[in-house]
């Protein structure tokens, strides 16, 4: 068996080898390092790709996040409320933006924002909720969308793990993930759904003025060279990643079902076992029938309901199967985001999940035979 991974980048690499290096060598030869015409190609096909007008890169996903509120024109003592179960990053650019962190619990089931706890802690001074769309699949876009209508707030999604996932409104109509907020932003860190090869981000809106607005800020706050007309940042997506991204764009879809099949095939194995909480994706279908395109899969993430699964960590690792725990701290209670505003009781979902939660590996080049020892070692140690 092939020696199992967490995330396969070298497996990948090889099928795309040489549109990659030829697109390298390309750039390496017009010394056209930052800016040049790759970037402006991936922006154009990235907007086609997701149906949204405005495409802007940027340097990474947390400067994308950090751009998006700069963008808004968000005040400090703007209180913006964002999810308490998912990567820090969200919250770190509310805190060096001094904006208000207004952390709330998340749905057991899908692991991503809770509605009715966002509305909960709506206040005069809240501005913008940041859903995160998080282990692939999008947050309750139509309710978050209501909510921010009715309060009059913006809605900025947190993109970063869900690129390429369908949104399927109420009314029946598919947005892909990241065009459905005022505006998304995204992160190309190379371990992410479309990665490139170091570090990378953008952001997106249908929102013209807006786009406007952050194509200046993210290159010093200059709409014409050497005049700065607002406070900006130094956040470009080089030509190098610009030409990986560009290799990978066509490859997304079927990098994304790749990634599906693993989850079904994780899933049919874990069927029946009462310890063992599968994933379930939005529209209730849990993520396992053959149409479904609603989750890409980030992160395959179990529950594992009776108290292995730190004993599960170390017997997955003791028999060279790598995983995860994502995340391990609640953000409330993070030594860089305590505050005595939050009270421990109000995130019960968070602090169970906290305990529960295991990822197993999860990539595009997962064979039967890794899939069936993996599941293998997870049943017999969970029901031992
Ligand atoms: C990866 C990630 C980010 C940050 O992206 P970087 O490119 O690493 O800065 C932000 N939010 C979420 C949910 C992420 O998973």
């Amino acid at each position: 068996m092939k020696k199992i991974q967490m995330v396969d980048l070298k497996g990948q690499y090889e099928g795309i080898k040489k549109e990659v290096n030829d697109s390298i060598a390309e750039i390496l030869d017009s010394s056209a390092f930052i800016n040049g015409p790759h970037v402006h190609a991936f922006q154009k096909e990235l907007e086609t790709y997701l149906g949204v007008k405005h495409v802007i890169p940027c340097a990474n996903g947390t400067d994308a996040l950090q751009i998006c509120m700069m963008g808004l024109g968000l005040q400090p003592g703007d209180e913006v409320i964002t999810a308490d179960f998912t990567f820090a990053a969200t919250v770190e650019v509310i805190a060096l933006l001094n904006l208000t962190p207004v952390l709330v619990d998340v749905d057991p089931d899908t692991f991503n924002i809770d509605v009715a706890a966002i509305e909960q802690a709506i206040t005069p001074k809240t501005r913008a909720i940041v859903p995160v769309h998080l282990f692939g699949q999008c947050a309750d876009m139509d309710a978050i969308m209501g909510l921010a209508k009715k309060h009059n707030l913006y809605v900025i999604e947190d993109n970063a793990q869900a690129i390429g996932a369908n949104y399927t409104s109420r009314d029946g109509s598919k947005q892909k993930a990241g065009t459905i907020g005022h505006v998304a932003s995204t992160s190309f860190f190379p371990s992410k759904n479309l990665g490139c090869y170091g570090d990378g981000g953008a952001i997106f809106t249908n929102d013209d003025d807006l786009a406007h607005t952050i194509r200046g800020m993210v290159n010093h706050g200059m709409y014409k060279r050497y005049y700065h007309d607002v406070v900006g940042v130094n956040s470009r997506l080089d030509s190098i990643q610009a030409a990986v991204l560009r290799a990978k764009l066509p490859h997304l879809d079927i990098y994304n079902e790749k990634r599906r099949q693993a989850a079904r095939k994780y899933s049919a194995a874990f069927v029946g076992q009462p310890n063992i909480m599968v994933p379930k994706t939005v529209n209730g279908c849990q993520g396992i029938c053959d149409v479904c395109d609603c989750h890409v899969f980030h992160q395959y993430t179990l529950k594992i309901s009776n108290g292995k699964r730190d004993a599960l960590v170390q017997h997955l690792n003791d028999n060279n199967v790598p995983c995860g725990v994502y995340y391990p701290v609640p953000l409330h209670q993070q030594k860089a985001y305590k505050d005595d505003r939050y009270n421990g009781a109000d995130f019960p979902v968070t602090n169970q999940l906290v305990g529960e939660v295991i990822s197993l590996p999860m990539h595009t080049e997962l064979d039967d035979e890794q899939i069936s020892f993996i599941t293998d070692l997870v049943i017999d140690f969970v029901n031992a």
